[in-house]
């Protein structure tokens, strides 16, 4: 049987980076030895300097196919994904056609993914209005937990939750113990903007919305004990309720994801549609507070929000905040974005692994993803942590290349890419597969 041995001076174990030595025998890493151990593998690979870090859970990726394929879809994403280090990703109920709301659409989803993806592929599955009854079955099918939304969502197929049934959903969901996963505004505090300006835009959706509808979600979970997570947090104020809640004891996790820790408000240049993405950018005191957070592990991961649409809906001729799309593509470039401010905030690249990979994998339920340890898959990256490069939207893999980090230049650079052993390149043969909460393969 071959075997592979994977040497690096700084390997992002959860605890902390040193050196070491990763065997990795039948897909799985086999034993974690010293730096110049004697392995006698067949294949030896050393990263010197080099970092290695275990490959990226994403579990927030809006690959719109089947539907809106023209948005986004597997092969493009999974490309991109795994040029970026992300060697997981879970997509989200919306916005592909149709939504993942129904035991047979999740089954039209498998069947469009089966076969094109570069990385290991999970599904959300949604929940709406009227679908309480196909909560159970999508759940055997294999989801990985929930996701709703407390607005409206942009499609008129996946409706918000009123309160009354984010309870009633929690509850059916609590004793599985799978995650309910909120898009967390409240519509009650959102209004129509004064104008087609960035300003105007974050106005209209101010913190306060944030905060009732956490308040709402935690109101839910230690009603019914079913774990909640708030996805994409913005307002960092909101980090006091979440920090109190979770002191409370109640199953509540939140995600940010890296334009939230990377831009602010202020230097969203005007018209560039690019920039706007729901809840919106805030300014820069918000985004330190967001990081004291984030250390504080109150925000408990960084995942992308991936979520792209065609040009034309970004509506970049106008300018116009109002109407454009929301939506920001970064899951090529989310582990340097976050490295680049981090490592100038004396974070380390284990921080970044415990944030990036290992919560979001157990968020996931994915035991066998999300860290560097005897047992789990083999998904690897090379990682140097002191080059840069500066961002070029057209070089990049995802369907369209518009994207706000755009001539910006980050630190970090993915350098190899293993996914349960074998090396992956963006043309090579697809060799994701699509996984089950637990880990086992769907379908
Ligand atoms: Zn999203």
């Amino acid at each position: 049987m071959s075997t592979l041995v994977i040497r690096s001076r700084r390997v992002a174990f959860a605890d902390g980076v040193r050196e070491a030595a990763v065997l990795v025998r039948d897909n799985r890493i086999a034993d974690i030895a010293g730096y110049g151990a004697q392995l006698g593998a067949t294949t030896d690979v050393d990263l010197g300097e080099l970092a290695l870090l275990p490959g990226l859970v994403d579990t927030h990726v809006h690959v719109n196919e089947p539907g809106r394929t023209d948005w986004e879809g597997f092969a493009t994403a999974t490309r991109a994904a795994a040029a970026g280090g992300v060697t997981t990703i879970c997509d989200m109920p919306l916005n592909s056609v149709p939504v993942t709301t129904t035991v047979s659409a999740l089954r039209e989803k498998i069947a469009a993914a089966a076969g094109q993806c570069a990385v290991d592929v999970a599904f959300w599955g949604g929940a709406v209005p009227g679908n309480l009854g196909e909560l159970a079955g999508l759940l055997e099918a294999g989801v990985v937990g929930f996701k709703c939304f407390l607005i409206d969502s942009g499609i008129p197929e996946f409706p918000p939750l009123s309160r009354a049934e984010l309870r009633t959903a929690m509850k059916a969901l609590a004793e599985s113990g799978v995650p309910m996963i909120v898009h967390a505004e409240d519509p009650a505090e959102v209004h129509s903007p004064t104008g087609p300006g960035y300003d105007a835009f974050v106005a209209s959706r101010p913190p306060v919305s944030e905060r009732r509808a956490i308040e709402t979600v935690v109101g839910a979970a230690a009603a019914t004990g079913a774990r909640a997570h708030i996805v994409h947090l913005s307002a960092a104020e909101c980090a006091a309720l979440i920090g109190a809640a979770k002191a409370a004891g109640i199953a509540l996790s939140a995600e940010t994801c890296p334009h939230y820790l990377f831009f602010a408000a202020e230097e969203v240049p005007a018209g560039h549609t690019e920039f706007k993405c729901c809840p919106p950018l805030r300014y820069a005191a918000n985004r330190e507070a967001l990081w004291r957070a984030l250390a504080a592990d109150v925000i408990d991961c960084v995942v992308s929000d991936h979520s792209p649409c065609t040009p034309a809906l970004k509506d970049l001729d106008s300018g116009d905040f109002r109407t454009a799309w929301g939506g920001i593509a970064s899951l090529q470039i989310g582990l340097p974005a976050v490295w680049t401010v981090a490592r100038r905030r004396g974070m380390s690249l284990a921080d970044v692994a415990r944030w990036m990979s290992l919560f979001p994998a157990s968020l996931a339920g994915l035991p066998a993803k999300g860290q560097i340890a005897v047992g789990c898959d083999a998904d690897l990256v090379a990682f140097d942590p002191d080059a840069s490069f500066e961002v070029r939207g057209a070089e990049l893999l995802h369907r369209h290349p518009l994207t706000p980090y755009e001539g910006r230049t980050l630190t970090g650079r993915v350098a190899r890419v293993w996914l349960r052993g074998a090396e992956v390149s963006p043309d090579g043969e697809p060799r994701g597969r699509l996984l089950r909460r637990g880990g086992g393969e769907i379908g």
